[in-house]
């Protein structure tokens, strides 16, 4: 079977992450989380004080790209991909509220994305490769073979990321969660460059009523499809 390019977008807290991880590891792929990377450059800044409340500080932050380097690492113990920044394990920093409250904004910005999509676009030159993010089909890989747009309601969104955090142990307020939901739904389709939308020749998948299984079933179904055409 050939070797292909998988993208997987979609709305946040839709469960991209855990289908297209899930489809990568039984179909022997590689699997990147895009949005781990616009994630770690939000880490950055807070952690460097180039976010100050909700203003970014844009020239700096231009001058830092370049020392921003973002790679992902199997742990061994979990067979789980770690996102590290600059050396560091920031797989659970990355996950906050504060981090998740202000990465939008800073996914606007153009030499941010610009950055990134070159180093997607070199993590998928063999091909053999799942991302998910909000412009994979549309912009990182326009020639995906598989492309998959994923939505849910705002509400289960919300209440699965509430779910995940409190699973963690982290604090988590459902509401907050939600506001902070439909802030990064607007926010991401309405940005100007590589706005969130389904790429024409995505396939629709609303997974409000599905199962994880349900889904994993749909997915390697039309894996199956794809790979063999
Ligand atoms: O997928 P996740 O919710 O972790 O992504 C965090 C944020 O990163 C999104 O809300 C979006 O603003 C941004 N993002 C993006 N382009 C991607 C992936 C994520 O702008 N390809």
């Amino acid at each position: 079977m050939k070797k292909i390019t998988i993208a997987i977008d979609g709305f946040s807290s839709c469960g991209k992450s855990t289908m297209a991880k899930d489809l990568a590891k039984k179909i022997g792929y590689i699997y990147i989380d895009s949005g781990a990377m616009y994630r770690a450059i939000t880490l950055y800044c807070i952690e460097n004080k180039l976010i100050n409340n909700e203003e970014i500080k844009i020239t700096e932050l231009r001058q830092h790209i370049k020392d921003i380097h973002i790679s992902f690492q199997i742990d061994p113990s979990t067979q789980q991909p770690n996102t590290y920044l600059n050396d560091a394990n920031v797989e659970n920093k990355i996950r906050s509220m504060d981090v998740s409250s202000k990465v939008s904004p800073i996914s606007t910005l153009d030499f941010v994305r610009e950055a990134m999509v070159k180093q997607q676009q070199k993590m998928g030159e063999a091909k053999g490769i799942v991302m998910d993010g909000r412009d994979i089909g549309t912009t990182v890989f326009p020639n995906a073979e598989l492309k998959i747009f994923v939505t849910a309601s705002a509400e289960i969104r919300a209440q699965r990321r509430y779910d995940e955090l409190k699973a963690k142990g982290q604090n988590a307020s459902f509401e907050e969660i939600l506001k902070n939901v439909r802030e990064r739904d607007y926010i991401d389709q309405n940005r100007k460059i590589s706005p969130l939308r389904k790429a024409d020749d995505a396939i629709l998948l609303d997974n409000s009523k599905m199962t994880i299984q349900q889904q994993q079933v749909w997915l390697i179904e039309q894996f199956n499809k794809a790979a063999e055409k």
